[in-house]
């Protein structure tokens, strides 16, 4: 059950990217409880269903590479017949990836860049038109604490992060005032992509607990506090805010080091 109530959500049509785990499942499972009529567009249908399923009946998950902007086009067409017109957008789905720039290819370059970075720009592209039809739409491009910062051996990573704070600008001025379009910055979150990230090292909890001394919150986040920041975006209560990217992240990096 909802414990907040978030003003303009009931009854809209919100698609969801990469919203069958993590912070996209927090925020899908928001939204349902706000009355949303929400679409799932992830790679993993099994999971994405199994959470429409439990969302309700006003939500549908559609499996799709979100990086395939004609997969993207027939599946909002598909979305706009089955839900009605989207109004609300997350663009959420996402993947990491290690290397610097020397260690990086052009075919790891081409997959991080088309998914957290393109696959933004081709869901703008085909949710702005309704919206602007509609007269009104929010975006919420969920982007990093690294597009500002970078830790190392994440080139690849921090650059489509950081075009993401860019886009989210570009659409914010070009689509005033029907369309607000905003980012939200996360440090870690607990979630799958955490989890893989991890996945292969030695000492796991030894790692985790280094990451979260790295906060002044001396924890990482849970996705249902990213999610709560989205669905505020997404809300009437920021009828005023636009064009922002902001950061949702412990105060990571705020303090100067030493004890004095
Ligand atoms: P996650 O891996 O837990 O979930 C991502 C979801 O996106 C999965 O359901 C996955 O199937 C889906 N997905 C991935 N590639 C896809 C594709 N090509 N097409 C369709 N669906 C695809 O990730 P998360 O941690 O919830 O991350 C969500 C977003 O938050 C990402 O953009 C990520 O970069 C960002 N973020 C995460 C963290 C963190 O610490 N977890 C921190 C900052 C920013």
């Amino acid at each position: 059950m909802a414990s907040q109530t978030y003003p303009g959500l009931q009854g809209r049509t919100a698609i969801v990217t990469g919203g069958a785990k993590g912070i996209g499942a927090a925020c899908v499972q928001i939204l349902a409880e706000q009355g949303a009529k929400v679409a799932i567009l992830d790679l993993d249908y099994e999971l994405g269903n199994s959470l429409a399923h439990e969302a309700g009946s006003e939500c549908i998950a559609y499996e799709l590479d979100v990086s395939n902007s004609s997969l993207i086009r027939e599946a909002i067409r598909k979305i706009t017949e089955q839900l009605g017109l989207p109004t609300l957008l997350v663009n959420n789905a996402g993947i990491g990836h290690y290397g610097t720039v020397v260690e990086t290819t052009d075919e790891q370059l081409d997959r991080v860049l088309d998914v957290n970075l393109k696959s933004y720009f081709f869901c703008a592209r085909e949710v702005v038109p309704h919206m602007l039809t509609a007269g009104m739409g929010s975006i919420v491009n969920v982007a990093s604490v690294q597009s500002f910062m970078s830790q190392k051996r994440v080139a690849a990573y921090c650059a489509s992060k950081a075009g993401i704070i860019g886009l989210t600008r570009a659409i914010a001025v070009d689509h005033a005032p029907s369309i607000r379009c905003n980012a939200v910055c996360p440090g870690t979150v607990d979630t799958p992509m955490l989890a893989d990230a991890i996945s292969e090292l030695p000492d796991q909890e030894a790692i985790l607990q280094e990451c979260r001394d790295m906060y002044l919150t001396k924890r990482i986040a849970e996705p249902m506090e990213i999610a709560q920041l989205v669905t505020y975006l997404l809300s009437d209560l920021s009828s005023f805010i636009t064009g922002q990217a902001i950061r949702i992240d412990g105060g990571i990096g705020l303090e100067i080091g030493g004890s004095v």
